[in-house]
């Protein structure tokens, strides 16, 4: 039996792993990739349990009562469930135009099928109706970062360098539990004396093992960081030869930050003024230092705001741009960067173009074969678009990829009501995921075993995804699927299903953009572990890192931009006197369609634990293990109790891997990314059946 490498289906980190066909089971083996070195978490090691998990979708399903959702899913062959698309497609377009079809993706599809459903969307369906799930994940710190640095790239330097920071600070960022192996970076450095600093409301595993643990009241960052700069500038500490020569619009921020005294900020956060002095004497006195956020500062209503602030913080401190420092995102899912590059934003066209850059839509329609009059303008948001359906001009037929709306979406009843609402929903996934349960049409697709293709990693790194074995015989690639739907709906001469030829195309349509991929191909990925883009030709060696020698803005500097606090879209009141953060746990990926599925991974974590300090639980009578009854504005979850003294007393904790938390989660946007604010809403807690 041949050994394939490749990696894991799960997080960004994207290690490595070896998969060897056996009988009757695949056998995988951690690889010695250079993200992971050997390293795998629980998910990963289990990865191979889903490949033949009898839970499985094998066949197309469609409804026994076409267009009564009542009526039990049936198994059917692909020539139906095309028809029955085809015709829900047709009927919607010629009543309500090309825009009431649209399409909903995920961070978790290669970068072929990214590239693929966005081309899909645009040339097949013509329609503006395309958006994804990491919306809901990256949305916040991408378009800050775009706005400071001119490009949005998570980590601009390998996941290595974290070994050699004296300083890092990480906010809302819990890589301990949700990435493990990414820690022999964090733990190196520790040991070689590194201090680390973490903000969070809890004591993750991460603020554990830190030398300085923050825990500020949740949506309070933004101070926070002001609060930071404003000690950095009253104590001399801000890099003036760096701002001077690398940077601009200083004197604004810096104005801004007068107003965020330690006193104040400290009233505001929470935070200890002498903690808030430390960590700024550590990050400017002990580098190289890096600031690394995650979505715990970036799922807000100021989402975009906060990273922006973090952003100045690091500018100031002159950390960008030099060796072993600087400012990161962690992305959080295993395309999340990839996915955000290719084009299935509604903004967005292949390479990081603006869909509405007229430059760009006439390069992508060349590659495309199209005039670029025919691409249609951006559309929807993912919230807006899913909020949207049914009304002037929304979407009234939806395909959804990668996704599992109905648990990762915020306020979860009004999505739930809004995908009922629609006139015809088709769901490709592995699983009969709760957004499939709602579906007219299910469509069972490959897993990252059984199919070939590219991911880009957290660090920019491109990697091949390699089929070990072949899915099964009624299961096709999304890929596949899209072609074989184009074909149907008359533009099949613009698609294949041919990934490397996807990739191949992908290349050019990406050649001059941001994320330039022209000079990677499957066989330099295979041979150098990766490429890390930008990478404009053959002969470029790709960019590890990014900022040595300047900023892809217009003026070649990085940009302060003014933030200011505001309050959380919703803050506690005397019906709802908590705030909810949710998060993730260990054990779990995502939505959980697939990890809740994983035998040893539900053993180690059965169910969801609402996370309370033993102050708030003694109020309302609580003990550990007890059912409580967490209420919002928007809805109910009934979860376990866990108390912990890690947790800040006035917030609760509740992970979204399983259905509930988004139940409760307000739906308020970022104005700048249209990112949820998952991360603040207040909440009511009663211990379940008190009167
Ligand atoms: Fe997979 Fe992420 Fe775990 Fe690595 S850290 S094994 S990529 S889930």
């Amino acid at each position: 039996m041949t050994a394939t490498q490749t990696h894991c289906p799960y997080c960004a980190l994207q290690c490595g792993m070896t998969l060897t066909p056996e009988i009757p089971r695949v056998r995988l083996e951690p690889a010695d990739f250079p993200v992971n070195r050997g390293g795998l978490c629980a998910k990963g090691f289990t990865a191979a349990d889903l490949l033949d998990h009898p839970d499985r979708l094998l066949t197309p399903l469609v409804r026994k009562e076409p267009g009564n959702r009542e009526s039990p899913l049936r198994e059917a062959s692909w020539e139906e469930a095309y028809e029955r698309i085809v015709t829900a497609i047709r009927d919607s377009q010629a009543r309500y135009g090309n825009d009431s079809v649209g399409a909903f993706g995920g961070g978790g599809l290669t970068n072929e099928k990214a590239y693929a459903l966005g081309k899909f969307v645009r040339v097949a369906l013509r329609s503006s109706a395309i958006d994804y799930n990491g919306r809901f994940c990256m949305s916040s710190a991408a378009t800050a970062a775009n706005r400071a640095l001119g490009i949005d790239r998570g980590l601009p330097f390998p996941l290595a360098d974290l070994a050699q920071a004296r300083t890092v600070l990480l906010v809302g960022a819990n890589p301990a539990d949700a990435m493990p192996p990414s820690m022999q970076y964090l733990d190196a450095g520790r040991a070689a004396g590194a201090k680390h600093i973490v903000v969070d409301p809890r004591r993750t595993n991460t603020a554990n093992g830190a030398y300085l643990h923050l825990q500020p009241l949740p949506g309070t960052d933004l101070a926070l960081a002001n609060g930071l700069l404003h000690i950095a500038i009253r104590e001399n500490l801000v890099d003036l030869g760096f701002v001077g020569a690398r940077t601009e619009g200083f004197a604004a921020v810096q104005k801004a930050a007068n107003s965020y005294w330690p006193e104040r900020v400290e009233r505001m956060t929470g935070v200890p003024e002498a903690q808030l002095r430390e960590t700024v004497r550590l990050l400017a006195t002990e580098g190289p230092s890096m600031i690394l956020t995650a979505r715990g500062a970036e799922q807000h209503s100021n989402g975009t705001d906060t990273a922006q602030a973090w952003l100045n913080l690091a500018l100031a401190l002159g950390l960008v741009g030099r060796p072993f420092s600087g400012y990161g995102t962690i992305t959080g899912q295993g395309n999340g960067q990839g996915g955000r590059e290719h084009g299935q934003k509604a903004d967005q066209l292949p390479g990081y173009r603006r869909l509405d850059d007229p430059a760009a839509r006439a390069h992508v329609a060349a590659v495309w074969g199209v005039d670029p009059g025919e691409l249609p303008q951006p559309g929807r948001s993912a919230y807006e678009m899913i909020s949207g359906i049914q009304e002037e001009g929304g979407v009234r037929v939806l395909l959804v990829l990668a996704s599992n709306l109905v648990v990762s979406a915020p306020h979860s009843n009004h999505v739930v009501d809004k995908l009922r609402a629609l006139d015809f929903l088709v769901v490709s996934d592995i699983f009969r995921s709760e957004t499939a349960e709602l579906a007219d049409v299910v469509l069972p697709t490959a897993q990252w075993a059984e199919e070939e293709g590219t991911m880009t990693n957290l660090e920019g790194r491109v990697i091949r995804r390699k089929r070990a074995l072949p899915p099964p015989p009624m299961v096709k690639t999304d890929l596949t699927f899209l072609t074989e739907l184009a074909g149907r709906l008359g533009r099949g001469e613009f698609f294949t299903d041919e990934p490397r030829a996807v990739f191949e195309e992908l290349r050019r349509a990406s050649a001059g953009g941001v994320a330039d991929y022209a000079g990677i191909s499957y066989e330099r990925i295979e041979a150098s572990n990766g490429v890390f883009w930008p990478c404009p030709s053959e002969d470029h060696p790709g960019t590890p890192r990014l900022f040595a020698d300047g900023f892809p803005t217009a003026s070649g500097r990085a940009r302060f931009i003014r933030v200011e606090h505001r309050d959380p879209a919703e803050v506690p009141d005397r019906s709802f006197p908590y705030v909810l953060t949710t998060g993730r746990n260990m054990q779990q990926y995502q939505s959980g369609n697939q990890t809740r599925r994983v035998k040893a991974l539900t053993v180690a974590l059965p169910e969801a634990r609402a996370e309370i300090h033993p102050d708030l639980a003694r109020r309302h009578g609580i003990a550990d293990g007890d059912l409580v009854v967490l209420r919002s504005r928007r809805g109910v979850a009934t979860l376990r109790a866990r108390l912990s003294d890690g947790i800040r007393p006035d917030t609760v904790f509740a992970p979204f891997h399983w259905p509930g938390a988004n139940a409760l989660t307000d739906p308020a946007l970022d104005p700048h990314s249209k990112m949820p604010a998952f991360k603040v809403c207040a909440v009511a807690i009663a211990r379940a059946g008190a009167p």
